[in-house]
């Protein structure tokens, strides 16, 4: 497969933009370096590069792409948009509908708010859990991306005892001295965690599956357990849903689950690809928002016509029958396959799937904490990133991140998925 325009654009975009990328994750550089491949078009499953070359697409833009590639109902919605006007500083009817669509959708949400991405999203709820409950500090689970705001790009301390330290230059000691990080699915440690720090936690930050370290699903009672500890020291629940909601089925992660959290942050699916971010929640938790309560956000591009449109689109493609069936059995099929032939391959992995969004790891553990997944052979998994690329498959540049289906892939396309997978695993 030739990439020479890739690998010429890249060069010029180095000049440009810094370290060629609009996003760190777009780099190869947790793959083993170089030029990563410029796309040009998108149909469906599909997407194309410079060079022509056309690949069955895995990273579905790190999550949003639920509906494939240049959707016809979506690409509609967003045709309306662009020409009845895609911004216009007021109220539209278009937020209030889909408002209205999340809150049937998910029934712990008594009010919303829409801004523009996940960060925004996951960042002003922990401003209102602050302001709701006066207090300051925030727990998080070692491992789970919330964005790039300050309070979340903090490491964990040497244990669920100890404050976090930062983990990007540029985040303020005092900042991060604020969060305490404990390993995810750990009852102890976040027992341990919440008996120290409890009386002075704001709020819980959870992805309620993990969707940042491959797919990891709680173990069977902790979330319940940290939810009934953060009511006891009447600290909020905030559950960071911007790759889980409407991923899984029609709806949120936390119904599936049976958890009510107090808030809840949204994002990636939601805007039918454009950008988006909407949080929610308990209506006495939600009117700390300004202009009702102290607690201040804004946005200029927020609950904006177009991506309104889309994501209001987005989820009428989602809400027809069958479409989160159809990704589990794809899902199980690529499961079944990968696993065969990694056994005939004597190739050593893991895998964690929940229906149609999975995670490949390279290693002989079961994945069920980011230590784990931090642990699996990364050398190896940039091989396999490279093998796959090279046969037309994209998959995220990182060890950490997920495959996710789309509606629009087929069985064929899962054929000849495994059949990559057959050869790349007998290369490595
Ligand atoms: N929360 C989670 C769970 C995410 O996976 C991400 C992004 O990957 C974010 C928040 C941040 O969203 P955005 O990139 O739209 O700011």
């Amino acid at each position: 497969m030739n990439h020479t325009k890739s690998e010429q654009l890249h060069a010029e975009a180095l000049e440009h933009i810094v370290g060629g990328v609009n996003s760190p994750s777009r780099s190869y550089k947790a793959v083993g370096g170089g030029a990563p491949v410029v796309m040009v078009r998108g149909k469906g499953a599909y997407f194309w590069d410079v060079d022509g070359n056309r690949y069955i697409d895995y990273l579905a833009a790190y999550g949003p792409i639920v509906t494939g590639h240049g959707h016809p109902h979506i690409a509609k919605a967003i045709a309306h948009a662009a020409e009845t006007g895609v911004l216009f500083g007021t109220p539209t009817e278009h937020e209030i509908k889909f408002a209205k669509m999340l809150k049937e959708a998910i029934p712990t949400l008594d009010k919303v708010r829409f801004n523009n991405s996940g960060t925004e999203a996951v960042m002003t709820c922990v401003r209102v859990a602050r302001a709701f409950t006066g207090r300051t500090k925030i727990i998080k689970f070692a491992g789970c991306y919330h964005g790039h705001f300050d309070q979340v790009l903090v490491a964990a301390g040497s244990g669920p005892a100890t404050l976090g330290s930062p983990d990007s230059a540029g985040v303020p000691h005092a900042v991060a001295t604020e969060v305490i990080t404990v390993p995810f699915n750990n009852q102890e440690q976040f027992t341990l965690a919440m008996e120290k720090w409890g009386n002075d936690v704001a709020g819980i930050l959870i992805e309620p599956i993990v969707g940042n370290f491959g797919i990891v699903e709680p173990h069977k009672g902790f979330l319940e357990h940290v939810h009934a500890l953060a009511k006891e020291y009447g600290a909020l629940t905030i559950h960071d849903e911007v790759i889980t909601a409407f991923r899984f089925h029609y709806g949120a992660a936390h119904t599936m689950l049976g958890l009510t959290p107090d808030l809840v942050a949204m994002g990636k699916v939601i805007g039918g690809g454009l950008p988006i971010g909407a949080y929610g929640g308990r209506k006495e938790v939600m009117e700390t928002v300004a202009p009702l309560g102290p607690a201040y956000q804004a946005g200029t591009m927020a609950g904006n016509p177009a991506s309104m449109q889309a994501g209001i689109a987005c989820l009428e493609v989602l809400q027809q029958p069958g479409i989160y069936e159809e990704m589990d059995r794809l899902g199980a099929l690529l499961e079944e396959g990968i696993l065969a032939a990694a056994k005939k391959h004597n190739v050593t992995i893991t895998l964690n799937r929940l229906k149609g969004a999975f995670a490949i790891y390279f290693t002989d553990v079961k994945v069920e904490n980011y230590e784990q997944a931090e642990n699996t052979d990364g050398e190896k998994f940039g091989r396999f990133f490279k093998l796959m690329l090279s046969q037309g498959i994209n998959l995220a540049p990182s060890k950490y991140e997920a495959w996710f289906l789309t509606t629009e892939h087929t069985e064929a396309d899962v054929e000849e998925t495994l059949k990559a997978v057959d050869y790349a695993f007998s290369q490595l």
